[in-house]
């Protein structure tokens, strides 16, 4: 009797434990802070001889003059893509290999990629080198399994998801690599946890509002006109009108934690008057004329993108006419369209699948309260079948001691391979 191909897919996967947690460690190894856009281009040569002694075929795609680009900070993408025996479908990876700033507060080297109590730790560890190497594992699964695949398995190492993906995935779609012609399934190994497949995200809307004053001495106060004394009335309608209408509104989108489900605002920074010195120095008294926020508004896929707007306009308006000498100016930061992949599509029902045969229960399907860089895929590429499925545990991202566990990565690895086996055309039960 032949094994399943199934089983020998889990037993390839079992085998690579070693390798598997070398492979992340490694990665993490690679201080990818963005900003400023660190060691994109060793990390993404790291990953391109791997894949290409597995016979994919790997090219370098720098995305000149997107933001951050440059000399010393090259935008560098790697792709890879290895086609079968036969014509099919390509299912393709995507994992960002940028990493956010280390921040405060760790009890071990960020980039030296500790093992403790089954876990390893790093900055990215779980957001989403851990998941960059689980996929990596599962495709070198399938092709050591002797499984005569047809179509084309393909990986992308992308740079910038962190700061919106520019130079990253949405690059690459404009320039025709996330292409109806060339990719049909694209899972993307984001921290969502193990045993959920993420559809889709919330929106974002980001606007700065300055409120405008009048200088003068800070000793008579009353000569000028206070713009922080404006900002703190927006603030003041913000919470007693805005915050309860936000909580009030609910999505129908699965989108965790629950917290998440209702439309939010943060208020990201503010910044009234003299800038603070760094040389020590004290800012001379002055009534402060101008006050600027920064709003990071999330926006449910029932809300329109232009009443999200309004409904912030609608009140600094309010204020133009009942406060006096109110004056504001907005101006919008950027938009993300909310994002949803159709639960019924086949890379949703396959990982599905997939995550119940590995892990014997059933998976959740969800959305995330943040974007990722699905909005690309989808927006730009027109590509509809797109999911987040990956080990990291999602309230780790960007934490102090991210980590990943071992065995979430061995088991992800697994339902990653059944998945794109099964998308494959191939038969994956047990
Ligand atoms: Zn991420």
């Amino acid at each position: 009797m032949t094994t399943t191909l199934a089983s020998s897919l889990r037993t390839q996967i079992d085998r690579r434990h070693d390798d598997l947690v070398e492979l992340t460690r490694d990665l993490i190894a690679f201080p990818t802070i963005n900003p400023p856009g660190d060691a994109y281009q060793p990390c993404a040569e790291y990953l391109g001889n791997r894949l290409k002694d597995k016979g994919f075929d790997v090219k370098y795609v720098r995305a000149k003059g997107t933001p951050g680009d440059s000399d010393r900070y090259p935008r560098i993408n790697i792709v890879a893509r290895r086609e079968g025996k036969h014509p099919g479908p390509c299912v393709h990876f995507n994992g960002h290999i940028d990493v956010v700033e280390v921040g405060q507060g760790w009890s071990v080297d960020p980039f030296a990629g500790v093992i403790k109590d089954g876990k390893i730790f790093g900055r990215g560890a779980c957001d989403m080198k851990g998941g960059i190497a689980a996929a990596i594992i599962a495709m070198e699964a399938i092709i050591d399994s002797g499984h005569d695949y047809a179509g084309t398995l393909e990986f992308s190492g992308t740079v910038d998801e962190e700061s919106g993906g520019f130079g990253g995935v949405a690059y690459l779609a404009q320039n025709g690599w996330f292409d109806k012609s060339r990719v049909d399934h694209v899972i993307i190994p984001e921290p969502l946890n193990v045993d959920r497949v993420c559809i889709g995200h919330r929106g974002v809307w980001w606007a700065q509002i300055e409120t405008h004053g009048r200088i003068a001495h800070g000793s008579m106060p009353f000569f000028g006109d206070s713009a922080i004394e404006h900002m703190g009335d927006v603030l003041h309608r913000f919470e007693r009108d805005l915050y309860p209408a936000l909580a009030a509104r609910l999505t129908d989108m699965p989108v965790v934690p629950d917290g998440a489900k209702q439309s939010t605002i943060n208020i990201n920074s503010i910044h009234g008057g003299q800038d603070e010195r760094d040389d020590g120095a004290l800012p001379a008294p002055c009534v402060a004329d101008s006050c600027r926020m920064v709003i990071d508004r999330r926006f449910l896929i029932e809300e329109k993108l232009e009443s999200v707007r309004g409904e912030v306009k609608d009140i600094l308006d309010n204020l133009s006419k009942t406060r006096e000498n109110f004056a504001y100016t907005m101006t919008d930061l950027f938009a993300v369209h909310p994002s949803m992949t159709d639960p019924e599509r086949p890379v949703v029902r396959a990982t599905s699948d997939a995550i119940h045969q590995v892990m014997k229960k059933s998976a959740q399907i969800v959305c995330s309260p943040g974007t990722y860089d699905q909005k690309h895929i989808e927006r730009i590429g027109k590509l509809k079948d797109c999911i987040a499925y990956g080990p990291g545990i999602l309230d780790l991202a960007h934490q102090p001691d991210e980590y990943v566990v071992i065995d979430d990565m061995v088991n992800s690895a697994k339902v990653m391979a059944l998945s794109a086996c099964t998308l494959l055309g191939g038969n994956t039960d047990d």
